[in-house]
């Protein structure tokens, strides 16, 4: 199969979802680059868009229209403004006229995005279609699939050929393959990443992305640490990082809303005793979501849903743990490789396969970076993410109103611990002694994800999702 780089697990964009959000968004540039390769781009009259499945059915409350109409006015994701991105949808609303690629404005009426929730398409529960009618009348379309973590197929498209990649030193299909890899090399994980990231991009660029990635994680942790407020959306949900970090920080926490490095400088002060680090756990999983579901700038982680897992983590090792930053990127290369195995060995598409695809994949990510960076062989931080995907197996995703907040904010935390759990437990364990491989909870998940009744699959049509109706405003 293809290779799957750290920085494709590992995205920087806007919340809320990375399968109803920033998948769809990169569907409408990509159409984009259809019509004008095409040279129909300055011919488009009239562009619609159809949203089948679980981005009909859970899309509004999970921005997905606000994020076709941007991705139509060919807006990045990575560098705008998150605060412009509700007025520019409302002027589009509002005008009724779309900037085409950020050029020629064109009438755009609110049923130009339309939701089947009655329909799916075969492929995937990630569907939408994208149709441009050219001024002579003729008509341009194109389908694509939203498969989970931003990445995103188009109708007919040979994914496998299409991300086929660079010849990388260590071609891995499994965690056997890792860990063979490893024991033959004599390299750690995130060496032996390090070694075919090199195959696709300069030591440099590796290193920046990285530092990027750090960057916009802890950015959003401290931003939703110190946002007050009510997460838009209908729900009412109070966010409670801020409540959780005052109480954390007493009178320094004034002082600490400098920046982030006095943020983190802080809390490191106040010292990792047991109650306090589980509380901070908490605090960086809840400020990180409640971000997300504030349509702020996230690292999807391998989703925008399961967001502040791997950051809360992450900052945990660094506040709390020797090293500091140093432990930052064998941290990400490690989580990285694991959520490549659960991408090309099961999904990880809620759409697909549930919350476990979502908080279950983050969680086993964390737990291998963790056990990874606190000194843990190749084998045992292997055998952190398995104990970390175990216990998430079958967990469904039944997000009240399709929002992404109610259970998903504190499903971060809960991922959270967990990771810092299985990590303590395989730096104890010897993995020899395992009885179930990384590799196994794999093939498990994904025959779970199978047996699943759709309507735990991100169409808030079970669970939690029917017992709380709610009125989802529009974005
Ligand atoms: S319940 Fe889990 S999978 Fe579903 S939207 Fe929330 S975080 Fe994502």
């Amino acid at each position: 199969m293809d290779f799957i780089s750290t920085f494709d697990m590992f995205k920087v964009g806007l919340g809320p979802s990375s399968s109803h959000t920033m998948g769809p968004w990169a569907a409408a540039r990509r159409f984009l680059e259809v019509l004008r390769s095409e040279g129909a781009l300055d011919r488009v009259a009239r562009a619609r868009v159809d949203l089948f499945g679980s981005l009909a059915k859970t899309g509004k409350g999970h921005g997905t229209d606000l994020a076709v109409i941007l991705g139509l006015c060919d807006w990045d994701p990575t560098t705008c403004d998150p605060a412009a991105v509700h007025p520019a949808v409302a002027k589009v609303r509002a005008e009724k006229l779309l900037p085409l690629a950020g050029g020629r404005a064109i009438p755009f009426e609110k049923g130009d995005v339309a939701f089947h929730l009655h329909e799916s398409l075969p492929f995937h529960p990630n569907a939408l279609a994208f149709t441009a009618t050219l001024d002579d009348g003729a008509t341009r379309a194109e389908t694509y699939y939203s498969v989970g973590g931003g990445f995103v197929v188009q109708e007919g498209e040979d994914a496998a050929a299409k991300g086929a990649g660079p010849d990388v030193p260590f071609p891995i299909e499994s965690a056997a393959d890792l860990l063979a890899a490893c024991r033959k090399s004599g390299l750690t994980i995130p060496e032996v990443v390090l070694r075919n990231e090199r195959a696709a991009r300069d030591e440099a660029a590796i290193r920046d992305g990285l530092a990027r990635i750090w960057d916009v994680m802890r950015g959003s942790a401290f931003r939703g640490a110190y946002a007050e407020g009510i997460l838009p959306g209908g729900l009412g949900v109070v966010r409670r990082a801020p409540k959780l970090n005052r109480s954390l920080l007493g009178d320094r926490a004034e002082a600490a809303s400098r920046n982030v490095d006095a943020w983190v400088a802080a809390m490191r002060a106040g010292g990792g005793e047991f109650h306090a680090a589980l509380k901070w756990l908490a605090c960086f999983a809840l400020a990180v979501n409640e971000e997300n579901a504030a349509f702020g700038r996230v690292v999807t982680a391998p989703t925008n849903g399961a967001a502040g897992v791997i950051p809360a983590v992450l900052l945990h090792r660094v506040a709390f743990h020797e090293g500091g930053d140093e432990a930052v990127a064998p941290f990400l290369l490690t989580a990285g490789v694991v959520g490549a195995l659960f991408k090309k060995r099961a999904t990880i598409s809620a759409a697909m396969g549930g919350c476990q695809a979502e908080i279950g994949v983050s969680s086993a990510m964390a737990a291998a970076g963790l056990a990874q960076t606190l000194g843990g062989t190749a084998a045992q931080a292997l055998m952190a993410a398995e104990i970390a995907m175990e216990h998430h197996l079958g967990l469904t995703c039944d997000p009240v109103g399709g929002l992404v907040q109610v259970p998903c904010i504190e499903r971060n935390t809960m991922g959270a611990v967990k990771a810092v759990t299985a990590a303590q437990l395989a730096l104890e364990g010897d993995p020899e002694r395992a009885k179930v491989s990384l590799d196994a909870v794999i093939r498990s998940m994904w025959e779970t994800a199978l047996d699943m009744n759709s309507k735990y699959k991100e169409t808030s049509e079970g669970g939690l999702a029917v017992q709380i109706p709610v009125n989802v405003v529009e974005c």
